[in-house]
């Protein structure tokens, strides 16, 4: 019987190797060989025990090669390069039938490995249904292929903005999301302003191509928004950090028939105050993002495949397999980019 190691937390700062038996696929599956998993805020928030649904089999982000396919498996072969749709939704549902499937009543009951919960992708080998594998270009790096997934959940945040050519659009926080947002606005043809406190940081969203950085730390990000769009306010905000007072202000320094999109999810869930009349009068609208849709999934897999966005310098370090409690460390540690485990 052959065997292959998978990554499972069974307690806060806790992770376990088990060992279970190598399965060949069956009729619609693919057997992926692991090469890169990167560490998202789910798998950190069940290190640090913030969530406790142990054991839990991490790691949603994940790309690698193609070992083995099922007979009735037609997109892809072996040796095939590929990224891993893993936090997949029902099909069944009222919202998976009506064209959101992003929200999904009974999204994330994923369960990769026989008897233990989770994406699991912090694994050697992964079996998968055909349907969620997507196809990378034949010199992808792995590592970028690995952030197909948050990528999509950005490419979904921003249609749910509706960035046109030409607007206004503010970018709050310039961590990974937030500099994804700044990339894909620039593609949109936008002017991308980002807001952040941290100079490091707005020197990375330099990087991302946004036209102006403002310290919201030394200047009142509002007025100066304001400033910059003779007095109209921002035609998008994309709100990318969970700090309900920086959610207001996402909210004031968007112009008339704006739009205003919460892309983070906010813990502990504070309420803002809104001035309904600013809403009445200006017709902007208030959105958020969740989650990428399939479609998503699609677009963020061949901006990647095809080099439209890069993502080299959102990779703060990689960690072989075998050091997996240090990838979960430098996870944990606010200043760092993605952590991406080796396999
Ligand atoms: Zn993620
Ligand atoms: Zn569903």
């Amino acid at each position: 019987m052959s065997t292959y190691k998978v990554g499972v937390l069974t307690d806060k700062n806790k992770v376990e190797i088990r060992e279970l038996e190598k399965k060949q696929p069956g009729r619609k599956q693919v057997l992926v060989k692991v090469d890169s998993c990167a560490i998202c805020t789910l798998e950190q928030r069940f290190y640090t025990g913030v969530m406790n649904r142990y054991p839990f089999a991490g790691g949603h982000e994940v790309a690698g090669i193609v070992e083995a396919v099922g007979e009735g498996v037609k997109s892809v072969a072996s040796g095939d390069k590929v990224s891993i749709r893993l936090l997949t939704s029902c099909g069944e549902c009222y919202y998976c039938r009506n064209g959101h499937e992003n929200q999904c009543v009974l999204s994330f009951i994923a369960e990769t490995h026989e008897g233990i919960g989770g994406p699991g992708g912090l694994s050697e080998y992964m079996m998968v249904e055909a349907k969620n594998i997507y196809k990378m270009a034949d010199d992808m790096n792995l590592e970028y292929a690995a952030l197909t997934e948050p990528l999509a959940c950005c490419v979904h945040s921003i249609q749910n903005g509706d960035v046109q050519l030409g607007d206004d659009v503010v970018v709050i926080g310039v961590g990974i999301m937030g500099a994804l947002h700044i990339q894909l606005a620039k593609l949109r043809g936008a002017r991308v302003i980002a807001c952040e406190v941290d100079d490091a940081r707005l020197e990375v969203a330099k990087k991302m191509g946004a036209d102006i950085v403002i310290n919201s730390k030394n200047e009142d990000a509002i007025s100066k928004v304001k400033e910059l769009t003779d007095g109209r306010g921002a035609d998008v905000v994309f709100c990318t950090v969970a700090i309900p007072e920086i959610g207001s202000d996402a909210v004031k320094m968007t112009g008339k028939v704006g739009r205003t999109v919460f892309y983070s999810s906010f813990h502990p869930d504070k309420p803002i105050e809104i001035s309904p009349n600013k809403v009445h009068s200006t017709e902007q609208i208030i959105t958020g993002s969740v989650n990428p849709q399939t479609k998503d999934f699609l677009i963020s897999s061949r901006l990647l495949s095809n080099g439209i966005i890069d993502v080299s310098e959102l990779i703060s370090a990689r960690v072989p397999f075998d050091k997996i409690d240090e990838a979960f460390q430098k996870a944990i540690d606010p200043s760092t980019y993605r952590i991406i485990v080796k396999f």
